[in-house]
């Protein structure tokens, strides 16, 4: 069981500045998942862990050892990728087999150390099959095993599963997460599959710009995001994003977002307000209530996924996400009464996007 630290790493690509200076300390037996937009520095944060890129300054360090120096092959590290080209000719042992193959281990070992794999992956009854033969799900399991045979300290997964289908992939997701439970590895997993992350992850790290947003459980992700760009890039539907103002006084703050006027809760916001403020407020689908309270909302479009409905409605003159349930019986055209639930608004500095509460 190894930790992972990156401190300060800096990685310049010519002029660009892909990463202004990493701080991350993933600990023994976490699964972290890097996640973030395209180009936000995730597969080289990954890349210069894995020893495929060096960093321009800064140290990485695998459990007490500085690995900026080594190889690759001497951080005792396995990497699966997104594309996990098996040896087409090699049957699923053999393929299974290489790496320990490669490293000399002897040959009396390996049918033991691959059965192991095989048993664990649940891949035995295909052993002596041919890539060709097998399903992209079996295929992937299988370059899990290639990495997961040589017994590695440390998991780097870099999108492996963008290549299968939808089922294919909720179904390999279930399987990572019993895999990291019986083998209780450190894994660090680049995705920007949101959902692949909230539901595997230990802890997120969530970048944007090579900037780490934050680094948090899923749940304090989803229900405490750090900034106005966490809170709206977490969350599907994204969560309504408004400005407004608060004004403060006499103890109370009040929350203007459009013509909506309310009272915050007391101690709703970290520091007592002063003045008036200019906020982004941010609102979860499931923190609007529709069909109760002293507003008035219209709704504008209701697109139904199955077991609730999404709905797009006006009050004030923000249009806010709403999550219903699927057999509500809102139609377009409609005027409810409307309410927000105020204990859960995230608020954020509209200026720095800095939460406040
Ligand atoms: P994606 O999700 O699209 O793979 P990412 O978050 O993994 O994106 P990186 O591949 O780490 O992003 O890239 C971070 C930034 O560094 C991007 O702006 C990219 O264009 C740049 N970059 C990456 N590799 C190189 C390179 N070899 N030469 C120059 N620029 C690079």
């Amino acid at each position: 069981m190894v930790t992972v630290t990156f401190d300060k790493v800096r990685k310049e690509f010519g002029t660009m500045v892909a990463l202004p200076g990493l701080d991350l300390a993933i600990g023994s037996g976490e699964f972290v998942s890097l996640l973030g937009p395209s180009g936000c520095g995730k597969t080289t944060t990954l890349r210069m862990l894995a020893g495929l890129e060096q960093p321009t300054s800064g140290r990485i360090l695998i459990g007490d050892r500085p690995v900026n120096n080594l190889a690759p092959g001497e951080r005792d590290i396995a990497m699966v990728f997104q594309s996990y080209a098996l040896y087409p000719h090699m049957t699923v042992a053999q393929n299974i087999a290489y790496p320990l193959r490669k490293r000399g281990v002897p040959k009396a070992e390996r049918p033991a150390r691959v059965k192991a794999v095989a048993d664990l992956l649940q891949l035995g009854p295909l052993l002596e099959r041919k890539p060709r033969q097998l399903s992209g799900g079996q295929q992937q399991r299988v370059a899990l095993g290639r990495a997961l045979v040589r017994e590695p300290k440390v998991f780097l997964l870099d999108e492996p599963l963008s290549n299968l289908d939808a089922q294919l992939r909720a179904h390999m997701r279930a399987e990572l997460i019993e895999l990291h439970r019986r083998l209780g590895k450190t894994m660090v997993y680049v995705t920007h599959d949101q959902l692949e992350a909230m539901t595997m992850s230990t802890r997120i790290a969530v970048m944007r710009g090579g900037e780490l947003q934050q680094f948090a459980t899923p749940a304090e992700i989803y229900h405490r995001p750090a900034n106005a760009f966490v809170a709206g890039f977490i969350g599907t539907p994204a969560m309504t994003l408004a400005d407004g103002e608060i004004a403060a006084g006499q103890g109370r703050a009040m929350l203007k977002l459009g013509t909506l006027q309310m009272e915050l809760p007391p101690d709703h916001l970290s520091q007592a307000p002063t003045g008036v403020l200019p906020v982004t407020v941010g609102v979860r689908p499931e923190d609007v209530v529709l069909g109760a309270g002293d507003g008035q909302a219209s709704i504008r479009v209701v697109e139904p996924t199955g077991h609730e409905s999404i709905v797009l409605a006006n009050a004030g003159d923000v249009v806010f996400t709403v999550r219903v349930p699927g057999d509500s019986p809102l139609r377009p055209g409609d005027t409810v009464p409307f309410d927000l639930r105020r204990e859960r608004l995230h608020i954020f500095e509209r200026a720095s996007g800095r939460r406040l509460n």
